[in-house]
């Protein structure tokens, strides 16, 4: 593995007590950086004590957002080996990101090798507590002073790392969607299909109303015809419905998730049916009242699997499963658990161990 030059922060941070633990609030000692010029191309990938950016306030990211990030997580299993989950795909995906936002593409391989130095680096700081994870954050900004609209000419990727909680410190627990009538996240020919910024700018409102309402995530329809269901806050969304599970397919407009790419690979194995289709909301919510529909959740990085509980929609709440959580849903969650912590079979080699560096005390 490439060694990245390492410049060591003067003093470290005491990480707080795992069971403190909440999401994305604190950062560990040191950050990956690496630059971009035109003409020179990527350059000096580096290791850093974790500091604020100075950036002029005309950076062009700050005013039209082309910026790409992904979100992954190593986690400390219960033989000690810390395990990085999918950082290719990862990376593959951080790349394709790039590719939309037109960021120059970074080398797949380089950024999965960031993963692995830095968490390597910064190992004391994976979590021990159950459920708790180290999730990192690799991000690129633009970062050429300019307000003309065109690729900036200057990018800056990083990584920052945070140890995050466990997501269901008290077991897994259902949650109150909204399908939005009014509100769309991505058009078809949009950003939706990119882990970008203005997606997540684009989300905030209808979150807001969907909060005021008593729901935890909205249920976005598409952007055309407010129909076909697309994804449920910043998860992809699946549902079993007479035994087989479906899920919309990749067409564009929605996220395509690890944790969706990981379901669905699974469901396969154990010879589960699985249908990659348009599926509507009335679909749905006939299917709920015709008890058809046994199992609905959501999955991605920070939940693995989310239950949901139950369906708002024009005024209706529609409660599915008792409100409770689905036997499928709870097999997919223990299976994907066990593969991160490596308590359980991983067939398909998903988890990657981070090797101690020689330099670095554990
Ligand atoms: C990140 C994200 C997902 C989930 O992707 P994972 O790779 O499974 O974490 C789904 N939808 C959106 C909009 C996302 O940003």
């Amino acid at each position: 593995m490439t060694a990245f030059p390492i410049t060591r922060a003067a003093s470290l941070k005491a990480p707080p007590p795992d069971s403190s633990l909440k999401f994305g609030t604190v950062f560990t000692d040191h950050m990956f950086m690496m630059t971009y010029e035109s003409g020179r191309g990527w350059f000096d990938p580096r290791i850093e004590p974790y500091h604020p950016l100075s950036l002029d306030p005309a950076t062009c990211v700050l005013h039209y957002a082309q910026a790409v990030f992904d979100g992954l997580k190593a986690f400390r299993g219960a033989d000690g080996v810390i395990r990085i989950f999918r950082p290719d795909r990862h990376a593959r995906r951080l790349n394709h990101s790039c590719e939309r936002l037109c960021i120059p593409a970074l080398d797949a391989a380089l950024v999965e090798q960031s993963f692995h130095a830095l968490v390597g680096l910064e190992r004391r700081w994976v979590p021990k507590l159950p459920g708790t994870a180290l999730y990192i954050r690799p991000t690129v900004i633009a970062t050429e002073p300019f307000l003309g609209v065109r690729p900036a000419e200057s990018y800056l990727y990083y990584v920052i790392l945070s140890p995050v909680g466990a997501y269901y410190p008290e077991g897994m627990n259902p949650v109150k969607i909204l399908a939005s009538e009014r509100h769309v996240r991505a058009l078809p020919g949009g950003l939706g299909a990119a882990k970008t910024a203005a997606n997540y700018a684009a989300s905030l409102y209808p979150a807001e109303e969907a909060h005021h309402l008593g729901f935890t995530q909205v249920l976005y329809l598409d952007g055309a015809e407010h129909r076909f269901l697309e994804e449920v806050g910043t998860m992809n969304i699946m549902m079993k419905i007479d035994g087989v599970v479906v899920t919309p397919p990749l067409a564009g407009s929605i996220l395509a998730g690890v944790t969706r790419d990981s379901v669905l690979t699974l469901l396969k194995d154990w010879g589960i049916k699985v249908e990659e289709r348009p599926i509507t909301i009335d679909e749905v919510v006939a299917a709920i009242a015709a008890g058809r529909l046994e199992e609905m959740w959501g999955t991605g990085t920070a939940a693995v699997i989310s239950p949901v509980g139950e369906l708002g929609y024009k005024g209706a709440r529609h409660v599915i499963q008792g409100g409770g959580i689905g036997a499928l849903t709870e097999r997919l969650y223990d299976a994907i658990i066990g593969i991160q912590y490596g308590t359980g079979p991983d067939p398909h080699g998903w988890a990657r161990p981070v090797a101690a560096p020689v330099t670095e005390p554990a």
